[in-house]
């Protein structure tokens, strides 16, 4: 407990939220497969950073997690290595189907940069990814769609044409993450988030990362996710 206590304080982290497990110190305490270990290695990286060490465990165990850090945090991977995990953990699906993990985002760059991570750490496990964004022909998007993904990156205004289109379904769906949503507010696609969280079935799993935490956040934190664990990370204020 006094371990837990001064990792939280030296970095700053604060959690509240039933029962929260115990932060992580090193890549092997957070109980990855081999499959993911192998390509955190390959990236080179020395540490968890203060966001992954809380939300990994948290995100592991099952819980809906409400993660705020600050930009350039680590927090795509803090989502992004537990949704390998996630989809790798399901019995065998028919192809074909729609997503497992779905990820929402605010932006084309964001969505597309969210995918090549999703790419690069889902490889060795054979991970099939898809990115979903408006401004671009449907054609390609439709044909990554249709030969398989487990894992998609999303625009939410492209993802409801694909639904209502039904060139993708959502009815796989068990794992849900709205990236940046301080932004996605801030460019008014609420009523989106809403149309396509009706849609998901609602014993998923659902996590919410932001660098800021307003009350509009706050609010569809509370309207979307069932009992989570809230952490946060730096100023207390954010
Ligand atoms: P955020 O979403 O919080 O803005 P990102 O997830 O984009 O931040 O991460 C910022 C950068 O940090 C990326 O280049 C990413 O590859 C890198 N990164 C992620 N995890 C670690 C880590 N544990 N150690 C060092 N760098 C990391
Ligand atoms: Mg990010």
């Amino acid at each position: 407990a006094a371990a837990v206590a001064s990792h939280r304080a030296k970095h700053a982290i604060a959690v509240s939220g039933r029962d929260p497990p115990s932060p992580i110190t090193t890549f092997e305490e957070a109980s990855f497969p081999d499959y993911v270990l192998s390509e955190l290695r390959a990236a080179g990286f020395p540490t968890p950073t203060p966001i992954q060490s809380q939300a990994w465990p948290t995100v592991l165990s099952g819980r809906d997690v409400v993660a705020v850090a600050e930009t350039g945090s680590g927090k795509t991977l803090s989502f992004l290595l537990p949704a390998v995990v996630h989809v790798n953990a399901q019995p065998y699906l028919e192809p074909g189907d729609g997503p497992i993990a779905l990820v929402l985002a605010p932006t084309r760059e964001l969505a597309v940069q969210i995918q090549a991570e999703a790419a690069i750490f889902g490889a060795s496990s054979k991970i099939k990814s898809a990115c979903v964004y408006g401004g671009a022909p449907k054609g390609p998007q439709v044909s990554a769609l249709r030969d398989g993904v487990e894992i998609c990156a999303a625009t939410p205004g492209r993802l409801i044409d694909f639904i209502e289109t039904r060139a993708v379904s959502l009815r796989r769906v068990t794992y849900f993450v709205l990236d940046e949503a301080d932004r996605m507010l801030d460019m008014g696609f609420e009523p989106q988030i809403r149309k396509i969280s009706d849609r998901i079935r609602p014993d998923r799993q659902t996590l919410l990362f932001t660098a800021t935490w307003p009350k509009e956040v706050e609010g569809v934190a509370a309207d979307f996710l069932h009992d989570p664990v809230t952490v946060r990370v730096g100023d207390a204020s954010l």
